[in-house]
């Protein structure tokens, strides 16, 4: 049983090792064939009704004008004298009468050379065609075809049989003749057509052919091949167009994974370089010199320090973008964030003034740690770029359907040209501004990572800066209804 299923699984999936175009082809030959097949059926079938119904008309016709003429006495005087006449009044051309009597004998025959009543009766077909009246027989004569009927009358009291005969052969080979020119021209048909069907089909295909050597050509280390765009307005057009676009976008997105990677070691170089060139400092004279120790450690602790950080903003990026980065969204209350935040950067930092001017309460959903993450980047950023004595503010207030979180610095400020720049990753505004305002620099990783966080809570960020004035970054943070 499962191999018989197996075999015939086989064979019904053959034809999907073919080419798409041969399947076509093949579907439409079918179809056309036998569309075709059944009109020839039809027109066959429908000749034959029409002659054999044809053949019925002229008989049944023939049949009543002389059961009527029978009764007619002048008639019958004028057919006593002149039956040739009276016979070629009654029957239709083609229909053969003949008389018999009670003995079954011939009293009148319209045809004497007709096939006798007697070999007519032996040779009924059994079945008959199945459009023929059932009051009709039919008789097969070597060639001939012949529709038979009996009607029994009576005649100054004698019972008469009519017999009437008509051959149905005379259409026939006309007919052999019409039935061989439609099977012809069917075929003929049915063979231009797949003609035109293969043809059209495979000039059809023909850009998917052009589409299969590009895709195969295209590597990752060259992206750059694009398929060409058919000239028409089709599907093939549209998976080019689609294609390509995907393309783009796999190139573009492989530009920056390459532009990350060489940015991320580019940046680890440094602090390593750093760390190296320290310990080889210490390893030569830091056993001797307490001061060079002590300025070696401090230096390798820095820079140590900074890779970390670097390191974990990397990490933080890498997940980002594989969609690693864990977000657990709960219901938080903004102003204990806000708070939590301020109070631990406000140890830390005491070259600044930093301000908590309103805090208001609202609910928002976000991840806790990393929304202080968010945080903590603007006001890290407030504190970097503030030289000492400078102010930060944070002012937090609720506003319909947000919370708007302002945090503003009086600090160098950024460039209007910079300012749409400086959300891309790893880039900082020119280093020796910042280090005018006391500061080594960051990684310039660090609003891309806001950046990131903001789309995921849906915070929308906007940002008022100018030139040795300050900069201000405001967060609009969708509230919810309340505590869940
Ligand atoms: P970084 O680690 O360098 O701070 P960011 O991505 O956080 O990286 O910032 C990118 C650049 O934007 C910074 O290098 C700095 O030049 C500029 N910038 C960000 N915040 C401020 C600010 N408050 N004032 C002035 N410049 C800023």
């Amino acid at each position: 049983m499962s191999s018989k299923t197996s075999l015939w699984k086989r064979i019904i999936n053959y034809p999907k090792q073919w080419e798409i175009s041969t399947r076509l082809t093949l579907m439409y030959a079918a179809v056309i064939t036998i569309l075709l097949g059944c009109a020839c059926v039809a027109s066959v079938v429908g000749m034959y009704y029409v002659i054999y119904h044809q053949a019925e008309m002229e008989m049944t016709i023939s049949v009543e004008i002389a059961l009527d003429k029978i009764q007619d006495p002048n008639f019958m005087t004028q057919a006593a004298q002149k039956p040739h006449e009276a016979t070629e009044e009654v029957l239709l051309p083609g229909v053969v009468l003949r008389v018999l009597n009670e003995d079954g004998k011939v009293v009148y025959d319209t045809d004497k050379h007709f096939a006798s009543v007697e070999l007519l009766r032996d040779n009924f077909v059994m079945d008959k065609m199945f459009w023929m009246s059932d009051k009709y027989q039919l008789v097969r004569l070597k060639h001939f075809m012949i529709y038979y009927h009996e009607v029994p009358m009576e005649f100054k009291g004698r019972n008469y049989t009519l017999v009437f005969s008509r051959v149905i052969t005379a259409e026939r080979p006309m007919f052999a003749k019409v039935q061989e020119r439609i099977v012809l021209g069917a075929a003929l048909g049915i063979l231009l057509v797949v003609l035109i069907v293969y043809l059209g089909i495979k000039r059809a295909f023909r850009p998917l052919r052009d589409f299969i050597g590009t895709a195969k050509s295209i590597e990752v280390s060259d992206l750059s091949a694009r398929l060409e765009v058919p000239p028409s307005h089709d599907e093939m057009t549209e998976l080019a167009t689609t294609f390509n676009r995907m393309l783009d976008r796999i190139e573009e997105g492989f530009k920056v994974q390459q532009r990350f990677v060489s940015d991320a070691s580019h940046e680890l170089r440094t602090p390593v370089t750093v760390i190296k060139g320290y310990a080889d400092m210490l390893s030569r004279w830091g056993s001797s010199d307490a001061e060079t120790l002590e300025e070696g450690i401090q230096a390798i602790k820095t820079e140590a320090e900074d890779m970390q950080e670097l390191i974990e903003k990397l990490l933080f990026l890498a997940r980002a973008d594989q969609n690693r980065q864990i977000v657990n969204k709960v219901p938080l209350e903004l102003s204990e964030l806000v708070e939590d935040v301020y109070k631990k950067l406000k140890v830390t930092d005491t070259r600044h003034t930093i301000e908590l001017l309103r805090n208001e309460e609202g609910y928002i959903l976000g991840d806790k740690v990393i929304m202080k993450e968010l945080i903590r980047i603007f006001l890290e950023n407030g504190i970097k770029y503030t030289p000492e004595g400078g102010t930060i503010t944070i002012d937090s207030h609720a506003m319909p359907r947000y919370m708007c979180l302002e945090i503003a610095d009086n600090g160098i400020g950024i460039a209007p040209e910079d300012q749409e720049k400086i959300f891309q990753r790893f880039y900082r505004v020119d280093s020796s501004r910042t280090k005018a305002a006391g500061q080594p620099g960051g990684t310039g990783l660090g609003l891309s990572i806001a950046q990131w966080i903001a789309d995921n809570h849906d915070i929308g960020i906007s940002m008022e800066s100018e030139l040795d004035k300050g900069t201000k970054f405001i967060l609009m943070i969708p509230v919810i209804e309340e505590e869940v």
